[in-house]
């Protein structure tokens, strides 16, 4: 038998952004197990790179703060290509906004919200043809490039000491009594370890109930199109978040990227892209930018989106199985609050200080009682 002190389960963004904070945090007695060939290759390859800072999580919100104040300056070393396109993201809200909202803008430093009127929102981002009953310009947000993003988390990693292992699937967690003991592989292999921590996206959910937790989480799938390229689109104008319309686009590939914020629960293992929403997102398209509406599809394609029944982040040491960790459930904010994310899995790991207050709302430990009504 090997010995790993801790197992990553899941080489995506929340798995690769733990074994990067953890090898920052000195802890290197670490091994990355991936079932694909290559990381990254589920959600974390099949999202639409926007950085969103605010949403209607705190603890969220908390997380996408810290990742955007580390794409904007990374450490040297960590990335040669820029991370954060700051290009800005135009969000469009109901009147008068969530109170969250405006608590959160107020937070802000100089500079960095816009609140536009209509002539203002028309210069910013001309193609527009909906209605805003309020706009800002969000200048810290915009568009990641995940890729590297990935990448810099697992060459860090590696440089410290991390195994990665890819073709690596894990069948199951391995109990030890109350404890965990490790994880065996699709292969028969055993790995031996301490702590393992489910990382494995819209999988870890199914790999947590077999091992003995409480903590259910639902995937769910959402589509995107990219159109064909169109001279008209200025590939620096800021994303497009209408929140009253669910619906977002930004310039991509020399046309646009765009979402109509659909939704539907899915089995990971079972699922396909659904045609039948190319119709909603024509439909949005034409009313809210209608420029973007005559352009032929060059791209469709779904991913999975997986949430906890409070739609909260589950971060940190389960309720029922010792030795068992959670990074999941990042819905979609998982790019905008990985670095976040990793940092607060690896000090909860490593029994390290951290935000008590935000380790609470995303604790794993919430989610073994009842439902509680309204909650
Ligand atoms: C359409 C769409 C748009 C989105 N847009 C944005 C956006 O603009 N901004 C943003 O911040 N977020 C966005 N998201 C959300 C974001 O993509 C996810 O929150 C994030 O990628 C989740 O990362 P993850 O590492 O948890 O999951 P994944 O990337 O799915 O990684 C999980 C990994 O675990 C591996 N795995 C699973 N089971 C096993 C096993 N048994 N053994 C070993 N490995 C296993 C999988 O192969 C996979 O590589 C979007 C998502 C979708 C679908």
């Amino acid at each position: 038998m090997e010995r790993g002190r801790i197992a990553i389960v899941g080489g995506g963004i929340a798995g690769a952004a733990t074994a990067w904070a953890l090898a920052e945090g000195g802890e290197t007695e670490v091994v990355l197990l991936e079932a694909e060939t290559c990381p990254g290759a589920h959600s974390t390859a099949k999202n639409a790179a926007i950085l969103r800072i605010w949403c209607p999580s705190p603890a969220a919100t908390l997380l996408a703060e810290e990742t955007a104040a580390f794409l904007a300056a990374p450490p040297a070393g960590f990335s040669p290509t820029q991370l954060l396109d700051p290009c800005g993201t135009v969000l469009a809200v109901a009147d008068p906004p969530p109170a969250s909202l405006t608590r959160w803008l107020s937070t802000r430093g100089a500079g960095a919200v816009e609140r536009l009127d209509e002539a203002r929102l028309a210069e910013v981002l001309p193609p527009f043809t909906g209605r805003a009953p309020q706009a800002f310009l969000l200048r810290e947000e915009g568009r990641i490039d995940v890729a590297a993003l990935l990448d810099g988390f697992l060459r860090g990693a590696r440089r410290a000491g991390v195994e990665v292992r890819t073709a690596a699937p894990v069948a199951g967690v391995e109990r030890r009594g109350a404890r965990v003991g490790g994880v065996v592989l699709a292969s028969g292999e055993r790995l031996e370890a301490e702590r393992v921590v489910l990382a494995a996206g819209a999988w870890a959910g199914a790999l947590g109930r077999a091992a003995g937790s409480r903590v259910e989480l639902h995937p769910t799938r959402r589509h995107l199109l990219v159109t064909e390229p169109d001279e008209g689109v200025d590939p620096s104008w800021p994303v497009l978040w209408s929140d009253p319309d669910g619906f977002y686009a930004r310039p991509e590939s020399g046309g646009w990227l765009l979402c109509a914020c659909d939704q539907t629960q899915v089995d990971p293992d079972d699922w396909c892209a659904d045609e039948g929403v190319r119709a909603g997102i024509a439909e949005k398209t034409a009313r809210l930018l209608a420029p973007a509406a005559e352009a032929g599809a060059a791209h469709f394609w779904g991913g999975l989106r997986t949430f906890a029944r409070d739609e909260e982040l589950v971060i940190g040491p389960d309720p029922d199985v010792l030795g068992l960790d959670w990074v999941a459930a990042l819905g979609g904010h998982g790019i905008s609050s990985s670095v976040g994310a990793g940092r607060l899995a690896a000090a909860l790991l490593m029994g390290r200080a951290c935000d008590g207050a935000l380790a609470r709302a995303v604790s794993p430990a919430r989610l073994a009682g009842p439902v509680v009504s309204g909650a």
